[in-house]
């Protein structure tokens, strides 16, 4: 093949390298992300999924450099945006970028809407903060915000404050917010959990339709597979502060491995199956200062757990191709070269 021909693969937008993020407990950094590493491309979507308290949204506020100051911190780590290593970003640099190249949205749009200002305004601040342009200018771009994300009566809805809207409409004011500088990269923190089935359904459906019109990458956090089954192109499982599974959409649903992935997706429910309750998984994800600092971190509530996932700390292994997995049974590694199948696993 000439060189011609070849056409490199173009470099992820964003790229974070084996980060570790830490809460300040009692004057001691107990790490709530351990060593997680993964790339975004250019107009992926790429999921995040896992139980609250995995370290989903650490990861996320980490990325935007949003962690509470004085508790939160980033101890190790890159996260490299366009190329640039973020994480040693100033604030100052960061608020540059916030809004303009990266931006969030979060699950409940009261908590980031300011109740006394009006949704025009809040807008407006936001195209203001990053773009020289007229008072009248930005009012205008926020009127064909709102009618783009779907918001009737837009020039009558700026005027109005956040209150006054329904939890779906404030969602799409939120993301209206968040793309209002067309962003290259969104993170979506849980943009659906506070919404009924129709309106998230909705939302998905907004937001998969501006990413492919603004080529835009989005993180999806979410604790749903369904969700990710939507609209996301890869997936990345996470359990109490590490990476467990990490696959294209396809490949995931098709082929699970890791017993924690198994049991999330027999969570999800299904319209063909008339189930009087819903499968759970038992037991708690380990508190920060709880974590067990060898073997498995699931291993307490693993239905395949052996004697060695208390002693034998998993690694993340591809198991196919775009496919990885941090999971004994699948370690060709451990111990010394035996590939443990998972064929009589008690993977139930
Ligand atoms: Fe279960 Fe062991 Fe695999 Fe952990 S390493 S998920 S405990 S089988």
């Amino acid at each position: 093949m000439s060189a011609n021909n070849f056409t490199a693969k173009k470099a992820p937008i964003l790229q974070v390298k084996n980060l570790q993020t830490g809460f300040k407990i009692d004057g001691d950094y107990y790490n709530a992300v351990e060593g997680v590493s993964f790339d975004v491309d250019r107009k992926q979507i790429v999921g995040v999924v896992g139980e609250s308290g995995c370290g989903k949204s650490v990861m996320s506020l980490s990325i935007m450099q949003l962690l509470p100051q004085g508790i939160g911190k980033i101890r190790g780590g890159e996260i490299t945006f366009e190329g640039e290593n973020i994480s040693e970003f100033s604030d100052k640099k960061m608020n540059q970028i916030r809004g303009k190249d990266i931006s969030m949205i979060f699950q409940e749009p009261m908590t980031s809407l300011n109740p006394v200002f009006t949704i025009g305004y809040q807008i407006e601040e936001v195209i203001l903060n990053h773009e020289k342009i007229s008072k009248k200018e930005a009012r205008l771009r926020s009127v064909a915000l709102l009618k783009s994300v779907g918001i009737p009566r837009a020039e009558k809805i700026v005027e109005e404050y956040p209150h006054q809207l329904s939890g779906g409409m404030r969602q799409r004011v939120m993301i209206a917010m968040a793309i209002a500088c067309q962003p290259k990269l969104l993170i979506a923190d849980e943009p659906t959990t506070a919404l009924d089935v129709t309106v998230q359904a909705q939302i998905l459906e907004l937001l998969k339709g501006i990413q492919e019109s603004n080529d835009m990458a989005i993180i999806l956090i979410t604790h749903d597979l369904g969700v990710v089954a939507e609209i996301c192109d890869e997936v990345i499982v996470m359990y109490a502060g590490k990476i467990v599974e990490r696959a294209s959409v396809d490949e995931l649903f098709n082929n699970p491995k890791h017993p924690y992935t198994d049991l999330l997706m027999k969570a999800i429910p299904k319209m063909t199956e008339d189930v009087e309750k819903l499968a759970t998984i038992e037991g708690l994800v380990p508190s920060v200062i709880n974590m067990p600092q060898v073997g498995c971190r699931f291993a307490n509530r693993c239905p395949a757990a052996m004697p060695e996932c208390l002693t034998v700390t998993p690694m993340l292994n591809d198991v196919a191709s775009n496919h990885q997995t941090a999971c004994l049974l699948y370690d060709s590694s451990w111990p010394e070269g035996e590939t443990r199948q998972r064929e009589g696993a008690t993977i139930q």
